[in-house]
Parts: C-alpha cells; structure tokens; sequence
C-alpha cells in the first residue's frame, strides 16, 4: 500500500539498542516498500533524524537512554512523523509514553509490546503506508494541540471506510487457549494515526452516528468471522453495544439476520453491554436483551462493578456472562477493597450460573489471582492486546 502519487519510498527511522531488533524491524519495512534506516544510540538517531521521516519505531526501554527523552526532544523539533514505541516488559511504561506523545503534540500510529509477531509489525506498517507524509513545520503553538475530531470529521471517516475493527484475545485461564475475541473499534485516520474509541465514541453518540458507526464495526467483524471461517477457524467474537442501541426495537432480528446472511450462528456471538448502560433504562434493555437471548446470543454484562445492579435485577436478567471491570483487577493486588469487590463479583457470577472473565490482566501476578479465586476467562496486555485480524492468534 504504497503512495500512488509518488515513487519515493516513504523513509522511516528505527532506533532500539538491540541489533538483532532493529534489523528484523528495517527488513520488514524495506520488503514493504519503506526506505529504513536504524541506529542503536542516539547521537546516531540525532543525526539521521529528519523532518520527513514517515515513521519513527522507538524503544523505550534502552540501558543508558532514555526513551522518554528522545520523545521530548521530537516533540521540541516538532516532529510530524507517526511513532511506534516498543516495549520489552512494562504495558504502563508504553501506555503513559502514548500519552506524553501525544501531549507533547507528536502522533502515535502504534505500540508493539516485545515478544511481537512478525503480524502486529506488518499491521503497523500497514498503517504508516496509509498516513500521510509529514507536513512542514508548523508553528510551535501547535505541538501542543490534539486533534479534536468533530462529527464531520467521524462521519467522513466512516464513509471512506477509515474506522475499522480490532481484536483483542479472550483466554481460557487454565488452559491459557484463546477462547475468543473482543472486537474494538479503531479509527486509522491517514493524518493522525489511530484514534482510540474514547475518543470518537462517545461524539458518535451525541451526534446521531452511532448506528451508522455500530452497523459498520458488526458488518466489517461479521465479514472477518465469515473469512476466518473459510480458513478453517472457528471464530467467536464479542461485540461492544452502546447503551443506545438498546433503544432499537429491530436489533435483536436485523442482527439475527446479518448473521445467517453470513452463515454464521448467534451462539458463536456475544453481546457486552456495560452495566451501567444496564442500568440507565433497566425495563427496556431488559425487553431487547431478553430477545436477543432467545435468538441464541450470548449476553455479558460488562465492567461488573461500576454500576450498582441490584441482585434482583441481576437475577432477573438474561446474561450468560460476567466481566469484572478492570479498574478493580488493576488493584486488586494492592487494596483490600479491590480485592473484596472482585472476589464477590465471582462468587456472585458463579451463585447466578454466569461465565466469569477477568479483564484488563497486565501481570502473571494478577493472573495467579484470577485463577486462583475461579475466573473461568481472563482478557489484558498480558495475554495479547488488540490487534488486526491478520494478526489473531486463533488456534
Ligand atoms: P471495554 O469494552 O471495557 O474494552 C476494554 C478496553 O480495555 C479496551 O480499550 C482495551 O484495549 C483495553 N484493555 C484491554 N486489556 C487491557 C489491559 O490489560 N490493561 C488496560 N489498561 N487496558 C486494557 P479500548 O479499545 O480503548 O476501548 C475502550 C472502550 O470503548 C471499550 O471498553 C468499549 O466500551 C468502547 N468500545 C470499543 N469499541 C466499541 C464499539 O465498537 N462500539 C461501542 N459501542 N463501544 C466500543
Ligand atoms: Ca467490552
Ligand atoms: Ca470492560
């Protein structure tokens, strides 16, 4: 996926203090069509750094450098290259660097967490032939700015077909198999990189996309499971429901419908809907949830603990599964509460026959725990972020 307006092949620096990294990286770019260059320290990188540059694959974690430095000083030369930053160990280290990137005005395109498949660099490349080049330096006032993307622009984006789904792993804690996938919806604007559903979903809802932008994430997910299948795999998939398509009366069927167009079956299909969502219109998602259950679907109840269900409410409801916020996983180690909060929602999940999933599992410590206490089901960077579909690792 190359420029087609130009035969120039879009040059991308590479820094990491192991060789054997940066080589691997640079021939993956150069058979897809990228001039790369790379350097294992950063007098070097200062050096080959340029104002054109496409892309920029930075690790973060070098003995003697610092990775947080080197983004401070692309943001002071206003860099408008799109970074990927690697990690080898700590998924916060990568998640608060994103974050500084992005203050500090630069773009991110993509984080790979060390060990990665040769898939997850392809799909990052992917999206670097996508961007745009870099523009010319800007003034400085606008290193600071972030994109804030308006309904025209998300309209727009999913017309040219620019917001598409991800794929995060769902496990079998005893067996640590891959039992599932989370679809997660990414916008890859040519321009800005990739944009987190924070940040487009709850605008999609406000203007009056939501629809448009649910259709499009089931379709584009329902066609992948429908490939998937014809390699031989047996694709299960969640998908992410705003509180508002509780509203649609038609849901149950008009999904029911895209399914079988598809050959699919409903039970190979869940549903999340978060509890508060659950909550804000107990009667009428009830109504819908109940037919989408008895069309087969299953139904998980999502971010359990943020909402405040009843345990009436929750026995009354026709859920197959139960996914523990992760805000409470993330501490559970560490704070007694937590930890009370996330052993009672397991209990409670088991006493009302419901699958239990622990989500957003980031250590092997927490994963310890999750086994420990019945989890049937963990999700989290540990086990595999969200990634393309060519990436999956189905079994
Ligand atoms: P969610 O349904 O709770 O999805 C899990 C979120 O946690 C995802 O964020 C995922 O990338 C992130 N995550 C996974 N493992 C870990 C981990 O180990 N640690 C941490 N800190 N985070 C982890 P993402 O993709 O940014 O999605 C955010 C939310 O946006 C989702 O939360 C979901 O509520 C919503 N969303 C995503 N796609 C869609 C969609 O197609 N439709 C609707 N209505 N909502 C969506
Ligand atoms: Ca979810
Ligand atoms: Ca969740």
């Amino acid at each position: 996926m190359m420029d087609p307006d130009t035969t120039r092949r879009p040059p991308v620096l590479i820094l990491d203090d192991e060789r054997d990294m940066c080589e691997l990286v640079a021939d993956v770019g150069d058979d897809m069509g990228f001039d790369t260059q790379w350097c294992d320290n950063f007098e070097d990188f200062a050096c080959r750094y340029s104002i054109d540059l496409r892309g920029i694959f930075l690790d973060l974690a070098m003995p003697g450098m610092d990775g947080i430095e080197i983004i401070r000083f692309l943001g002071d030369n206003n860099s408008a290259a799109h970074l990927v930053l690697m990690s080898g160990h700590d998924i916060h280290l990568l998640d608060a660097a994103r974050r500084l990137a992005e203050a500090r005005g630069l773009k991110v395109a993509g984080v790979l967490h060390k060990p990665f498949e040769l898939a997850s660099l392809s799909a990052v490349y992917d999206i670097l032939a996508m961007v745009q080049s870099p523009a010319p330096p800007q003034p400085v006032e606008r290193a600071v700015q972030r994109f804030a993307p308006t309904a025209a622009h998300l309209g727009a984006a999913l017309a040219a077909g620019h917001v598409v789904p991800y794929y995060q792993p769902k496990f079998n804690v005893a067996t640590r198999q891959v039992t599932g996938a989370e679809v997660l919806a990414r916008w890859i604007d040519p321009e800005h990189g990739m944009i987190g559903p924070d940040r487009f979903i709850p605008l999609a809802e406000s203007e009056g996309l939501i629809e448009a932008l649910t259709d499009c994430i089931i379709d584009q997910a329902l066609d992948q499971c429908r490939v998937w299948r014809g390699q031989g795999k047996h694709p299960r998939i969640a998908l992410n429901l705003s509180p508002l398509s509780l509203r649609r009366l038609d849901l149950p069927d008009s999904l029911l419908r895209k399914v079988m167009a598809r050959g699919l079956f409903p039970d190979t299909i869940m549903i999340e809907i978060t509890e508060t969502a659950l909550m804000s219109d107990y009667s009428a998602s009830l109504d819908i949830l109940t037919r989408l259950r008895m069309r087969r679907f299953g139904l998980s109840i999502d971010d359990f603990g943020t909402g405040y269900s009843s345990l009436k409410q929750l026995q009354n409801s026709p859920f197959t599964e139960l996914k523990i916020d992760q805000s409470f996983i993330a501490k559970a180690l560490t704070e007694e509460g937590s930890r009370a909060i996330v052993e009672s929602s397991v209990q409670l999940g088991h006493r009302l026959g419901l699958k239990v999933v622990a989500e957003g599992v980031e250590t092997e410590e927490q994963m310890e725990f999750v086994k420990l206490i019945g989890c049937e089901e963990a999700q989290g960077f540990l086990l595999g972020c969200p990634c393309t579909a060519e990436a999956f690792p189905w079994p």
